[in-house]
């Protein structure tokens, strides 16, 4: 696996046509770059790229070296002239360091072209490399922000990009003799989750977030104080998805030096930039010091690689990772890794969801190979009522509110149920089941539903096909978006509504505001819709808890009486029920040897234990007679090979 530099070279320059006349030959990361003078040479010849890409084993782009690129008016013009008008090219930026030219577009197909033809056009013609990117109808801040922030430091992410690639492609000291995971975070428990994968060669962390139902260090926190925890010496970091029980900490690293590289798909990117930032406001709102700042958050951001579903990275010297769909929230991922030539293959599914749901299609379950599977277990040994019967719920509840002239507050996670209840509720309005009542989407959700729409090949083949076709289901007339903390207080005083408001454990946020004022009155209503971790407000009242102290405006501590009237709506999990799990293991291909569990509570984590270590289970699913199972504690150690 360690493809050397000399033999990348040999091999490009003996296959690529002498008149490309190559300048050039850079690590970006992962990938190997192809400076040329003369791009219209290989651009028609496809095949011999992919064949250098084959050899090689690495993703190879070829850019013009800088003296050869066309002057950027008369660039524009000839990009104009290449895409259709229907594309509706919204805005141009051009990359000097990358030499690249970001074309936003509406129609993103269409300026794109068939097999890719538009592009390669461009190339040849203007020695600029178009990267075209969706201007979805509703501009997302977060989004334009990124990629601002990324062409105004572009010369220093070049500069990562290729110590980064060195470092991936470095000699190999040691060959690989063992492989070890540490339990940090996350196992035995759900929150703050993180994984250490060492070889002799290599160290890698598979997520790292935050408890935040937590608030000492210890339990909140992964436990990076186990072994000098060898941040200089680390390789690459994977982010499964953008929930910050598994984000949350990540910048952390760039405070006490860490230089390497963040790898995760691109909505994930900006789910989790978004996240973090307004975690970060909350944190300093409430008046408690965050663990690290925007500064490092930043950082991170110009140290992330965005990688697409299905697509073989090297990202260690013996690693190569591989994405694939989780079915969790948008940009979710499975984790593969493939360590040393075929030594060994984890899979770490990350949070999935083995099912359809109205917003993303179901989780992958076929693997080149799997030896040790490591799985979630929130709802390890709980069944989840089907989907119907979870939208009738919420119908059925929302129906009575309504008539008793109440309001429903729904809190929800920004990123994921948000969007699948505005799903449900989308439809039951067409569907005239439900009458057409204002729904009020506090901002956060509305941005993270706008970051959505710039991905709809991401989303269910339904809403997909629904965004192609302009009649995106978010865009309904009934939701409304909520501005500035006044407009609370009339949303309160006015008629009957749902509202939908961050967070979705009801740990601050706008959805606490709303619960103070909504609380006292029997006639409106509380509906969880998402899982309420140990510790946060949401699962007190879960529980029974009916007086709730607060503090009030001059710093007093006051009840807080919960009046209203307060369900619990399961079946809308992003989580795999337990059904799911084990349809997923009946599924999976090939069979693991090992699994190992960890992101449940002890008693579901320890109920699907259980059910594996039933020799009728384990032929029922057509897995190992020897199946090794482990349910880790934190801080422990386990050796793979
Ligand atoms: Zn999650």
């Amino acid at each position: 696996m360690s493809t050397t530099l000399e033999f990348i070279r040999t091999t490009i320059l003996n296959n690529i046509p002498l008149e490309a006349g190559v300048t050039r030959i850079e690590f970006e990361g992962p990938e190997i770059a192809i400076y040329v003078k003369n791009p219209a040479v290989i651009v028609e010849k496809t095949d011999v790229i992919r064949n250098i890409a084959k050899t090689i084993k690495k993703r190879v782009v070829i850019r013009t070296d800088p003296a050869f690129r066309k002057d950027k008016r008369e660039t524009i013009e000839i990009i104009k002239n290449i895409i259709p008008k229907e594309a509706n090219i919204k805005e141009i930026k051009f990359d000097d360091i990358l030499g690249e030219v970001v074309i936003l577009a509406e129609k993103t197909g269409l300026a794109i072209g068939k097999g890719g033809v538009n592009r390669r056009k461009i190339l040849a013609e203007t020695g600029w490399r178009a990267v075209i990117e969706r201007a979805p109808p509703r501009e997302s801040k977060i989004v334009k922000q990124i990629l601002n922030q990324l062409l105004l430091e572009n010369e220093y992410r070049l500069n990562f990009l290729r110590r980064t690639g060195e470092r991936i492609h470095r000699t190999l000291v040691f060959k690989d003799s063992y492989v070890r995971i540490t339990a940090l975070g996350g196992f035995m428990e759900v929150g703050r989750s993180a994984i250490l994968v060492e070889t002799p060669e290599s160290k890698v962390i598979m997520d790292l977030g935050i408890n935040l139902g937590a608030n000492n260090p210890l339990t909140a926190y992964p436990r990076l104080d186990i072994h000098d925890f060898p941040i200089e010496e680390l390789d690459a970091v994977i982010v499964t998805h953008a929930h910050l029980d598994h984000t949350g900490l990540v910048p952390l690293l760039f405070k006490y030096g860490y230089e390497g590289p963040v790898y995760m798909t691109k909505p994930t990117r900006d789910l989790t930039i978004l996240m973090l930032q307004d975690y970060l406001g909350v944190v300093q709102r409430e008046g408690r010091t965050p663990p690290y700042g925007e500064r490092e958050v930043r950082k991170m951001l110009l140290h992330t690689i965005t990688l697409k579903y299905n697509e073989v990275t090297d990202i260690a010297p013996d690693i190569r990772l591989t994405f694939y769909n989780a079915g969790h929230i948008l940009g979710s991922a499975m984790a593969h890794l493939h360590i040393g030539e075929g030594l060994h293959n984890i899979v770490y599914t990350g949070d999935f969801k083995y099912a359809r749901t109205r917003l993303l299609e179901r989780a992958n379950d076929k693997f080149p190979r799997v030896e040790t599977l490591i799985m979630e277990t929130t709802y390890g040994g709980q069944d989840q009522p089907p989907r119907e019967e979870a939208e009738a719920q919420l119908i059925e509840v929302i129906t009575r509110t309504i008539s008793r002239g109440g309001k429903v507050l729904i809190p929800v996670l920004s990123v994921g149920r948000g969007q699948e209840i505005m799903l449900v509720i989308a439809n039951a309005i067409r569907k005239k089941i439900l009458p057409e009542i204002p729904v009020y989407i506090e901002g956060l959700i509305d941005e993270v539903t706008a970051i959505h729409t710039q991905y709809p090949e991401l989303l269910s083949r339904e809403v997909m096909m629904a965004i192609y076709n302009d009649q995106d289901p978010f865009s309904a007339e009934f939701f409304k978006r909520v501005e500035g903390r006044e407009a609370r207080k009339d949303i309160v005083e006015g008629e009957p509504c749902v509202i939908m408001a961050t967070s979705g454990m009801l740990t601050g946020g706008p959805a606490v505001d709303y619960l103070k004022m909504l609380a006292p009155d029997p006639r409106n209503s509380l509906v969880f819709v998402s899982y309420q971790v140990e510790g946060t407000l949401g699962r007190k009242i879960k529980d029974g808890a009916r007086e709730i102290p607060m503090v009030g405006e001059n710093g007093r501590i006051e009840i807080l009486k919960i009046n209203l009237e307060v369900r619990s709506i399961e079946g809308f999990s992003g989580h795999s029920d337990r059904g799911q799990l084990m349809d997923f293991l009946r599924n999976i291909e090939p069979k693991p040897r090992r699994i190992i569990l960890n992101h449940g509570e002890p008693s579901n984590t320890r109920a699907f234990y259980n059910k594996l270590m039933s020799k009728r289970t384990r032929s029922r699913l057509g897995l190992p007679e020897d199946l090794e199972v482990y349910a880790p504690r934190i801080m422990e150690s386990l050796r793979l090979v």
